[in-house]
């Protein structure tokens, strides 16, 4: 760095609230490093903003500097797109306050904050906000991609229970999307990613949830694995809107307790339904299960929603290296069921598998054009072909395998593009396919509106309109 620049980056440094971090700093490596331990980018500088002030000033030195910038909430895209090598960092993790109004049942969260701190805040006056599967992710990224997981079935996405946010736009000037203020932003902030500025409060409507919930955990030995995916393709459809699921295709029984020693490690299918109502409702939405293909193990049993949402972080910890290729497909019908037959045998790392979602339910009442997320508002399932192992050279086998499985796959497709937030790499043709035609369209000219020169890039990118 010149000593210009330094003069420039004590400058900027004496005007941020929260901290600057450079590659002199002790903690530099730990505040670089995010999820996927196969990104490896090493920033100039990293401004863990503290204000909005600050998220302003820091994209007003990047503009001045002619750095690169990118946006970290918590830092869980598989891209590694939070973090770019040789630009500015803007790191929203000490934004993560959550205030809950429980009259109106709202909730504002800070850009940066995790699931498990949206859950803990909620929780405690027995409300949840709808979002993920794995306690670690960080709320901004999955909400700006859509966000799915147990509660997508009972209350939609994440983005169909978003309410306002307030957005620091590149030029840093500061405004309010919501229905009523900036339409046209708060209807690409569903759906269309970090593409039109930083977030960097959130606010939600939240539901009634637990704080006890119902769970079964049903698992299927490899060899009894079409029949397997032929009963979920039958049973999980038709649950009850107040139960959520997830497949688990391909999945390696994981070192739990709850995994007899026998069965650990062993390759089959898993499918966990779980139960919002009573203990006798989530009993008759798994009955189907009893009464079908016999499992190699299960468990059903009452839990916290907070121990739900933090029950699969194990499985995907920080620091993994990770790969991910996700597409959606209407119907689990013979043809998938044979590739993935096929396929799931040849991967090598326990820990790659294909995560499924479900989506039905109140995800379906939501008009198509109300939101700007990427898939058509009819039942699907949504697959990520994720290869994860700690040994970089397994990774490199299982990302062969991820992508071979994923080729294999797509003649029977509903969307190759899949979900923006499935995807490792975020190739321009992918995420024009994941969003169709029209809706991209309509992304470019909000992009056009509020990001013309294309500063927030490091995303599943649209590109803006040009004026004609
Ligand atoms: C272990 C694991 C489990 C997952 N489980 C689920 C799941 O159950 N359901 C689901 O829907 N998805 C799931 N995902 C996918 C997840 O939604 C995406 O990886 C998402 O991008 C994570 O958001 P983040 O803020 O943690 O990531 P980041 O890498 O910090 O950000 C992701 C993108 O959003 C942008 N961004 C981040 N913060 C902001 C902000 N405040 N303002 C504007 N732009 C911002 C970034 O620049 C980047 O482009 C999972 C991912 C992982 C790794």
């Amino acid at each position: 760095m010149t000593t210009l620049a330094e003069q420039a980056v004590g400058s900027f440094r004496d005007r941020l609230e929260g901290r600057l971090v450079t590659p002199d700093d002790t903690d530099y490596d730990q505040v670089r490093s995010i999820w996927n331990g196969a990104i490896d980018h090493r920033p100039a500088l990293v401004a863990r903003c503290a204000t909005i002030e600050d998220v302003a000033t820091a994209l007003g030195f990047a503009r001045e500097e002619h750095l690169e910038i990118s946006v970290r909430g918590g830092g869980h895209s598989f891209s590694g797109a939070s973090i770019c090598p040789d630009g500015l960092v803007v790191d929203l993790s000490d934004m993560n306050g959550v205030e809950v109004d429980p009259d109106a049942r709202t909730v504002r969260c800070g850009g940066g904050a995790t699931l498990a701190e949206l859950d803990a805040a909620t929780q405690s006056y027995g409300l949840a906000v709808p979002a993920g599967t794995v306690s670690h992710t960080g709320v901004a990224g999955l909400t700006l991609g859509g966000g799915m997981g147990w509660l997508t079935r009972r209350h939609g996405l994440t983005v169909d229970n978003l309410l306002a946010a307030d957005v620091v736009l590149a030029n840093g000037s500061v405004v309010r999307a919501s229905e009523d203020e900036n339409p046209d932003l708060f209807w690409g902030l569903r759906g269309g990613g970090g593409n039109f500025g930083v977030v960097t409060t959130f606010t939600f409507r939240a539901h009634p949830v637990g704080p006890e919930v119902h769970v079964g955990l049903f698992f299927w030995d490899i060899g009894d694995g079409p029949d397997a995916l032929r009963l979920m393709s039958d049973l999980v459809p038709r649950l009850p809107r107040d139960t959520g699921a997830l497949m688990g295709v391909g999945l390696s029984a994981p070192p739990e307790p709850f995994v007899p020693q026998e069965h650990q490690g062993k390759l089959g299918h898993a499918l966990i339904v779980v139960g919002f109502g009573t203990a006798e409702e989530h009993a008759e939405a798994v009955a189907a299960v009893a009464d079908g293909v016999p499992t190699l193990f299960e468990l059903r049993t009452p839990m916290p929603f907070t121990a739900l949402q933090r029950m699969l972080d194990d499985a995907a910890p920080t620091g993994i290296l990770s790969y991910d290729r996700g597409l959606t497909y209407s119907d689990l019908n013979e043809h998938v069921i044979g590739v993935l037959s096929g396929y799931i045998p040849r991967k090598t790392s326990p820990m790659s598998f294909c995560p499924t979602f479900h989506l039905g339910g109140a995800y379906t009442d939501v008009d198509e054009d109300a939101t700007a997320f990427g898939g058509l508002r009819e039942p699907m399932y949504v697959m990520s072909c994720s290869a994860m192992s700690p040994d970089p050279e397994v990774l490199t086998a299982d990302t062969a395998w991820a992508r071979a499985l994923w080729t294999e796959l797509t003649p029977h497709a509903a969307n190759v593009g899949g979900y923006v937030n499935f995807m490792a790499e975020m190739e321009e043709d992918r995420v024009r396919r994941s969003y169709g035609p029209e809706k991209y369209d309509r992304l470019a000219r909000v992009k056009a509106t509020y990001d013309p020169e294309n500063v927030f890039h490091r995303n599943a990118n649209i590109l803006p309109a040009v004026a004609l």
